[in-house]
């Protein structure tokens, strides 16, 4: 999608310090980070939001949860755990329309958030 920061990011036309990257997916690091692992795993597909998850396009959102696990692995974080969060809308405070899930780790994280 033209003018999407998140699109330009999976694309390679703005740069990021990518973590992990195939066919379908691309994670990079928080450029604000909230915790020592704070990771943003993106579809390489425009999805808008929670709010645009449908059967036409959710093989993009399995594929993110398919290598979750391996970015936690590669960022030691599996054994000690992680919090996986996608803000939708304003009540949330999405502020990038192009659906991420954030991963956040490394450190002892409060419930419930704020
Ligand atoms: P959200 O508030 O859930 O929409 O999250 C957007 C996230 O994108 C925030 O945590 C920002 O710090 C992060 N962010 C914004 N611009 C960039 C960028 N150019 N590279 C990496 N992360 C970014
Ligand atoms: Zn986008």
């Amino acid at each position: 999608m033209k003018d999407c920061l998140f699109c330009k990011i999976a694309n390679k036309e703005i740069p990021s310090d990518a973590v992990f990257e195939n066919e379908d997916v691309f994670a990079f690091n928080d450029i604000n980070p909230e915790a020592p692992v704070h990771i943003l795993v993106v579809p390489k597909i425009h999805i808008t939001s929670l709010n645009d998850v449908s059967e036409e396009n959710s093989k993009y959102i399995s594929r993110i949860f398919e290598v979750i696990p391996e970015i936690a692995r590669k960022t030691g974080i599996d054994k000690s755990g992680y919090r996986i969060v996608s803000n939708c809308g304003k009540d949330a405070m999405q502020t990038v329309n192009h659906i991420h899930f954030h991963i956040l780790g490394k450190r002892s994280l409060q419930w419930p958030p704020g």
